[in-house]
C-alpha cells in the first residue's frame, strides 16, 4: 500500500486484511469503464468564485480525460450567482443548475444536489477551491480500487484559524466519544462516493441533514486520501462561529442519545451523596443536638440542583425540538427550478 494512502477506519466496516481485498476485487469488476462523474457543488452568494472554479475544474477534467456533469445547487442567493451560472450553463451543457425556492443550508443544498446527481460517482465540492479539484484523479484511482467512499483528509488546516482548528478537534473527539458512528477526523464533505451507496444515503428520510455523520452511517469501504487544504480563492467565508457551533450541536444531537442517558447517572451520583449527606447530618443530630447554622450548605444545594436541573431540560428540549421538527416531515428543500442549455427543465418531485 503506498505511503499517501490512509487505511479505511476500523470501525466503520468490517472488512480487515484478505476480507476487504476480496470484497474490494468484487466492487472492481463491477465498476464501469467510461463513469459518469458528477460533482455537486452547493453555492451561496459566490459570484466572484464561479468562473474561476470552472476554468479550474473543468480544464482539469477535460486533461484527465473524466466524462462529468456538474450539478450546481443555488442556495438562495442574493447576488448574481443564479444569473452567472445561467449564462456559463447556456455554453455548456455539462452544467445543471438546481435553484433553491430561499437558503436551506449548506446540507440541505449539498442533499438537493445528490438528488439531482446521475452520475455513477458523486463528488461533493465547495465552490472556493478548497477542495481542490486535482485531487479527484486519485479519489477515481481508488474508487477503481473498489472502494464505495474515498474521502479527502486535510493534513495541515494552516487555512484555518487557531479558534477553529481547536474547536474543530474538540468536536471530533466528542462526537466520536458518544456516538456509535464514528467520523474519521479532519475529513469535510469532499469525497467521492459510490453510486450505491449515495443510494443508500437518499433513502434515509432524516430532516436534519449531518452529512458526514450519514456518509458515515452508510458505511461500505472506505479510504483516505491526504491533502492540504488551501485559502478560499475568493468571496468570504459563510460559517461564523454561531453557525458553527450549530452545525456542531445538529451533529452531535442527531446521532447520539448520550446527553440525554447521561443526566441519569447525574442523578444516580447526587442521589448518593445526598443520602450520606443525610445520614451525616441525622448521626450528628442524634450525637450533638441540633444546631441552626447551614444556611450556607442549603443554598449551594438548592442552586446547584436548579442548575443542573435547568441544563437537562435544556438537552431534552434539544431533543424535543428536533423531535418537533423531524415529525412535520416537511421537505428538506424546495426546488424552484431545474436549469440547463440555460433553459428552465422540468423539476424533478
Ligand atoms: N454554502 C451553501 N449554503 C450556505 C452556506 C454555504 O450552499 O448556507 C456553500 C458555499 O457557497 C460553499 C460551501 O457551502 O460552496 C462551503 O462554504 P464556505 O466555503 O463558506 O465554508 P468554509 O470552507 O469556510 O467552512
Ligand atoms: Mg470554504
Amino acid at each position: 500500500m503506498p505511503e499517501s494512502v490512509i487505511p479505511p477506519p476500523r470501525i466503520q466496516n468490517g472488512a480487515q486484511g484478505s476480507t476487504l481485498g476480496r470484497q474490494l476485487a468484487i466492487q472492481r469488476e463491477r465498476r464501469p469503464a467510461d463513469p459518469l462523474l458528477s460533482l455537486v457543488v452547493p453555492v451561496y452568494n459566490e459570484e466572484e468564485s464561479i468562473d474561476i472554479f470552472l476554468e479550474a475544474v473543468t480544464g482539469l477534467m477535460e486533461r484527465d480525460g473524466f466524462r462529468f456533469e456538474i450539478v450546481f445547487v443555488n442556495d438562495g442567493s442574493r447576488d448574481d450567482t443564479l444569473i452567472r451560472l445561467l449564462d456559463h450553463s447556456a455554453a455548456d451543457r455539462r452544467l445543471r443548475i438546481v435553484n433553491l425556492s430561499r437558503n436551506f443550508g449548506k446540507e440541505a443544498a449539498l442533499t438537493a444536489g445528490i438528488d439531482h446527481a446521475r452520475g455513477d460517482v458523486i463528488v461533493p465540492m465547495d465552490i472556493d477551491l478548497q477542495d481542490p479539484p486535482e485531487l479527484i484523479e486519485p479519489f477515481m484511482t481508488r474508487w477503481r480500487e473498489g472502494y464505495d467512499i474515498v474521502y479527502g483528509v486535510r493534513t495541515q488546516r494552516t487555512s484555518d484559524t487557531t479558534a477553529k482548528r481547536l474547536s474543530a478537534s474538540w468536536f471530533y473527539r466528542v462526537f466520536n466519544t458518544m456516538s456509535p458512528v464514528r467520523i474519521p477526523e479532519n475529513v469535510g464533505d469532499f469525497r467521492l462516493v459510490d453510486r450505491r451507496a449515495v443510494e443508500v444515503l437518499r433513502q434515509l428520510p432524516e430532516r436534519n441533514r449531518f452529512m458526514k455523520g450519514l456518509f458515515a452511517w452508510v458505511g461500505f469501504n472506505a479510504v483516505g486520501v491526504p491533502y492540504e487544504r488551501p485559502q478560499r480563492v475568493a468571496g468570504s467565508t459563510k460559517f461564523n462561529f454561531w453557525r458553527l457551533w450549530n452545525f456542531a450541536l445538529d451533529g452531535v444531537v442527531s446521532f447520539s442519545t448520550a446527553p440525554l442517558r447521561a443526566w441519569f447517572y447525574v442523578g444516580v451520583v447526587i442521589a448518593s451523596i445526598a443520602v450520606l449527606y443525610a445520614l451525616f447530618i441525622v448521626t450528628r443530630v442524634l450525637i450533638f443536638g441540633i444546631d441552626t447554622p447551614g444556611y450556607a450548605s442549603l443554598l449551594i444545594a438548592v442552586l446547584l440542583m436548579g442548575a443542573i436541573q435547568l441544563l437537562s431540560l435544556g438537552i431534552i428540549g434539544e431533543y424535543l425540538g428536533r423531535l418537533f421538527l423531524e415529525v412535520k416531515s416537511r421537505p428538506i428543500y424546495v426546488v424552484e427550478g431545474v436549469y440547463a442549455d440555460g433553459t428552465s427543465q422540468p423539476t424533478k418531485p
